[in-house]
Protein backbone atom coordinates (compact mmCIF):
# COMPACT_ATOMS: atom_id res chain seq x y z
CA UNK A 1 0.00 0.00 0.00
CA UNK A 2 1.22 3.29 -1.14
CA UNK A 3 0.95 5.49 1.48
CA UNK A 4 1.01 3.46 4.51
CA UNK A 5 4.23 4.35 6.95
CA UNK A 6 4.86 0.76 8.10
CA UNK A 7 4.74 -0.77 4.37
CA UNK A 8 7.43 2.08 4.02
CA UNK A 9 9.82 0.82 6.67
CA UNK A 10 9.26 -2.76 5.74
CA UNK A 11 10.52 -1.48 1.96
CA UNK A 12 13.33 0.61 3.16
CA UNK A 13 11.54 3.74 1.81
CA UNK A 14 11.85 5.00 5.04
CA UNK A 15 14.34 5.00 7.72
CA UNK A 16 14.00 2.55 11.62
CA UNK A 17 16.28 0.38 13.86
CA UNK A 18 15.19 -2.45 12.43
CA UNK A 19 16.31 -5.61 14.20
CA UNK A 20 14.94 -8.75 12.34
CA UNK A 21 13.72 -9.06 8.90
CA UNK A 22 12.93 -12.79 7.50
CA UNK A 23 11.03 -11.57 4.46
CA UNK A 24 7.42 -11.96 6.16
CA UNK A 25 7.88 -10.38 9.10
CA UNK A 26 9.67 -6.92 10.22
CA UNK A 27 10.94 -6.09 13.88
CA UNK A 28 11.81 -2.42 14.62
CA UNK A 29 12.31 0.06 17.53
CA UNK A 30 9.23 1.75 18.40
CA UNK A 31 9.56 5.61 17.56
CA UNK A 32 8.05 7.04 20.42
CA UNK A 33 8.79 4.09 23.22
CA UNK A 34 6.89 3.75 26.52
CA UNK A 35 9.18 1.18 27.90
CA UNK A 36 13.14 0.95 27.47
CA UNK A 37 12.26 -1.83 24.84
CA UNK A 38 9.58 -1.22 22.53
CA UNK A 39 9.34 -3.09 19.38
CA UNK A 40 7.33 -3.28 16.56
CA UNK A 41 6.71 -6.50 15.25
CA UNK A 42 5.12 -6.21 11.72
CA UNK A 43 3.63 -8.38 8.78
CA UNK A 44 5.30 -7.32 5.92
CA UNK A 45 1.82 -7.31 3.91
CA UNK A 46 -0.29 -4.83 4.19
CA UNK A 47 -3.38 -5.95 6.39
CA UNK A 48 -4.76 -2.78 7.93
CA UNK A 49 -6.39 -4.50 11.02
CA UNK A 50 -6.87 -7.38 13.59
CA UNK A 51 -10.15 -7.72 11.83
CA UNK A 52 -9.06 -8.20 8.69
CA UNK A 53 -7.20 -11.41 9.25
CA UNK A 54 -8.84 -14.11 7.41
CA UNK A 55 -7.99 -18.01 8.27
CA UNK A 56 -4.97 -17.98 5.67
CA UNK A 57 -3.08 -15.23 7.58
CA UNK A 58 -3.21 -18.02 10.93
CA UNK A 59 0.62 -18.86 9.93
CA UNK A 60 1.59 -15.69 9.50
CA UNK A 61 0.32 -14.27 12.95
CA UNK A 62 1.91 -17.04 14.48
CA UNK A 63 5.60 -15.97 12.98
CA UNK A 64 4.79 -12.52 14.64
CA UNK A 65 5.02 -14.15 17.93
CA UNK A 66 7.83 -16.65 16.56
CA UNK A 67 9.94 -13.17 15.78
CA UNK A 68 8.96 -11.76 19.27
CA UNK A 69 10.30 -14.82 21.34
CA UNK A 70 13.67 -14.61 18.97
CA UNK A 71 14.11 -10.73 19.32
CA UNK A 72 13.16 -10.77 23.01
CA UNK A 73 15.77 -13.48 23.58
CA UNK A 74 18.46 -11.94 21.82
CA UNK A 75 18.04 -8.66 23.98
CA UNK A 76 18.12 -10.59 27.16
CA UNK A 77 14.43 -9.34 28.28
CA UNK A 78 13.01 -13.53 27.43
CA UNK A 79 13.55 -14.74 31.25
CA UNK A 80 12.45 -11.54 32.76
CA UNK A 81 9.46 -11.14 30.98
CA UNK A 82 7.81 -8.69 28.08
CA UNK A 83 4.24 -8.27 27.14
CA UNK A 84 2.88 -8.61 23.45
CA UNK A 85 -0.37 -6.11 22.41
CA UNK A 86 -2.21 -5.87 19.33
CA UNK A 87 -4.06 -2.90 19.52
CA UNK A 88 -7.71 -2.72 17.20
CA UNK A 89 -9.22 0.00 15.91
CA UNK A 90 -10.27 3.75 17.84
CA UNK A 91 -11.39 2.16 21.08
CA UNK A 92 -7.28 0.26 21.42
CA UNK A 93 -5.78 3.43 20.06
CA UNK A 94 -4.94 2.18 16.66
CA UNK A 95 -3.52 4.65 15.01
CA UNK A 96 -1.49 2.98 12.36
CA UNK A 97 -3.55 1.05 10.26
CA UNK A 98 -1.09 -1.76 9.29
CA UNK A 99 -1.23 -4.70 11.60
CA UNK A 100 1.19 -4.65 14.26
CA UNK A 101 2.26 -6.41 17.44
CA UNK A 102 4.00 -4.34 20.56
CA UNK A 103 6.43 -5.58 22.14
CA UNK A 104 7.31 -4.34 25.73
CA UNK A 105 9.91 -5.16 28.23
CA UNK A 106 12.71 -3.92 30.81
CA UNK A 107 10.81 -2.69 33.07
CA UNK A 108 7.83 -4.12 35.69
CA UNK A 109 4.29 -3.21 33.28
CA UNK A 110 1.52 -2.83 35.49
CA UNK A 111 -1.89 -4.55 34.47
CA UNK A 112 -4.48 -3.88 33.84
CA UNK A 113 -3.50 -1.33 30.88
CA UNK A 114 -5.20 1.98 30.64
P1 LIG B 1 -0.86 1.86 17.58
O1 LIG B 1 -1.37 2.92 18.51
O2 LIG B 1 -1.02 0.48 18.13
O3 LIG B 1 -1.36 2.02 16.18
O4 LIG B 1 0.73 2.07 17.56
C1 LIG B 1 1.41 2.73 16.54
C2 LIG B 1 2.84 2.87 17.00
O5 LIG B 1 3.64 3.19 15.89
C3 LIG B 1 3.05 3.96 18.04
O6 LIG B 1 3.59 3.38 19.24
C4 LIG B 1 4.04 4.91 17.37
O7 LIG B 1 4.98 5.45 18.26
C5 LIG B 1 4.70 4.00 16.33
N1 LIG B 1 5.24 4.67 15.17
C6 LIG B 1 4.61 5.55 14.36
N2 LIG B 1 5.42 5.95 13.37
C7 LIG B 1 6.59 5.26 13.53
C8 LIG B 1 7.83 5.23 12.83
N3 LIG B 1 8.03 5.97 11.73
N4 LIG B 1 8.81 4.43 13.29
C9 LIG B 1 8.60 3.67 14.39
N5 LIG B 1 7.46 3.66 15.10
C10 LIG B 1 6.47 4.45 14.68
Amino acid sequence: MTDCIFCKIAAGEIPAAKLYDDGEVVVFRDINPEAPIHLLIIPRRHIPTLNDLTEADATLIGRLYLAGQRVAAELGVAERGYRTVINCNRDAGQIVFHVHMHLLAGRELSWPPG
